[in-house]
């Protein structure tokens, strides 16, 4: 089934499905949980476009390759392109906000961790990337008074705020642009608050963006 950005109400944005930029322990909570140092400068990763799924449907959780992580992530979807930008250009470019799953395999996230190798396979394989509808922009009043939250099966597992980035969003997409031209129809992942945990298949999953956005879904 194929993927297409969307707002709200459901009409599609006329957008490709691009790639998605990362923001690796962008939460101090976060960081301390998985005993991380917290990175001096933004740690980008990309997950492919073929990574991306729809949120709102069940989504496939893989058996083979160890546990699963959650992690309850806001996400801005690009709409121009983005080279070298300031942070005003950064916000003139962004469509719209939402939230995304960066659905990671952990235990083979720290195998090639420990081996230093790349991480690509526990962070981008196909539906790693679950993405919600999109808000617009002039919807949003601050980008960083967010609430996000995620219950799974009924308890809350994840609740941050968007004021506790380490990179606030205006900057961090900057920044990521000095590095990967963003394009129409790219996500930026700001990155998880604390909570993050395992998810199996037949998980029942509640994520919310503040009031702009509540989501329920299933993992399958
Ligand atoms: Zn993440």
């Amino acid at each position: 089934m194929s993927y297409q950005h969307q707002y709200l109400d459901g009409s599609p944005l006329n957008l490709p499905t691009g790639k998605v930029i990362c923001v690796g322990r962008n939460f101090a909570e976060h960081a301390a949980e998985l005993n991380n140092p917290i990175p001096t400068e933004p740690m980008l990763f990309i997950k492919p476009s073929t990574s991306v799924v729809d949120m709102s449907k069940p989504f496939f959780v893989p058996r083979d390759y160890g546990v699963v992580h959650f992690e309850t992530e806001m996400s801005i979807l690009i709409g121009e392109t983005l080279k070298h930008a300031s942070p005003i250009q950064a916000k003139s470019a962004i469509i719209g906000v939402g939230l995304g799953l960066d659905l990671t395999l952990r235990e083979l996230q720290d195998q090639l961790k420990a081996k230093g190798h790349p991480w690509e396979k526990s962070k981008g394989f196909d539906g790693s990337c679950p993405l919600s509808r999109f808000v617009s922009l002039d919807e949003v009043e601050d980008l960083q008074t967010l609430d996000i939250r995620l219950w799974v099966n009924g308890e809350l597992r994840q609740q941050g705020n968007s004021s506790q980035m380490l990179n606030q969003v205006l900057p961090l997409i900057s920044y990521c642009s000095e590095f990967f031209t963003l394009e129409p129809g790219d996500v930026v992942l700001t990155g998880t608050p604390a909570g993050v945990g395992p998810i199996s298949a037949d998980d029942k999953l509640c994520v919310e963006l503040d009031k702009l956005l509540s989501i329920t879904t299933q993992a399958v």
